[in-house]
């Protein structure tokens, strides 16, 4: 059991190393994602301003058709003015006339207003684009940085996992089951050092008859609170 337990002690460091390095990766995709995420909310705000534009660009061409429709009729009614035979067409007319050249006034006022909507939203475009530019250039080396410490960072997984698997080629099937079990049910934590009595996984202390099993290294030994296996510490 002595040498099972050393290869277990083993096992749990490497384990831990692994599980300390898979948190590091889970940073890094997490930091990756943070900057695909601000990339793609800046993308989304400029085709926001994109749809107002498109939307103020037919607005105004509206408008536009609105102003000539409306000189058309004051054309169209000045022209009539001038075949006027009695003065009641005529002020009727004239009605007509001061009418539309209001109505004109109004359009030509909204068409300036229109304008320089349509100005502002395409001036915003082009700032917004701009930024979206320089934030993935920005983006893109950041990227690049976290891309490679990613790669590195597999690396002494795989390098770790290898020396797992090595590691766990010594140790009988079922003891590694019940570790891994173990390790699922403790927060990655199965095997744990018994030091001055304590358990060092819960620190609850030990009674004396289980440390005299430990002294023998015969069995198993596991944490009576906390169910972990227990390695003994000479030193302690
Ligand atoms: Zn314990």
């Amino acid at each position: 059991m002595r040498k099972n337990l050393m290869l277990l002690e083993e096992l749990q460091e490497l384990d831990l190393k692994i599980d300390g390095r898979q948190g590091e990766r889970q940073a890094l995709l997490d930091q990756l994602a943070e900057l695909d995420r601000q990339v793609e909310e800046a993308r989304l705000a400029v085709d926001g301003v994109k749809s107002e534009l498109t939307v103020a660009e037919e607005e105004k061409r509206g408008l536009e058709a609105n102003l000539a429709a409306e000189d058309e009729n004051i054309v169209r009614s000045e022209a009539r003015q001038k075949e006027i035979k009695t003065q009641k067409e005529y002020q009727a007319i004239l009605k007509e006339i001061t009418a539309a050249k209001k109505q004109k006034g109004e359009l030509e006022e909204q068409l300036i207003q229109k304008t320089g909507q349509v100005e502002q939203l395409a001036a915003d475009i082009a700032a917004r684009e701009g930024d979206l530019d320089s934030l993935e250039e920005n983006l893109g080396d950041r990227k690049a940085e976290l891309a490679s410490a990613l790669e590195r960072l597999d690396q002494e997984i795989a390098s770790d996992a290898s020396a797992k698997a090595e590691t766990a080629k010594g140790i009988p099937a079922s003891l590694l089951k019940r570790y891994e079990a173990l390790r699922l049910r403790r927060q990655g934590v199965a095997l744990v050092v018994a030091r001055n009595g304590n358990c060092s996984g819960c620190n609850m202390n030990l009674p004396p008859q289980l440390y005299n099993s430990l002294y023998r290294g015969d069995d198993l030994v596991l944490c009576p609170h906390c169910q972990r296996m227990l390695v003994l510490r000479q030193d302690a």
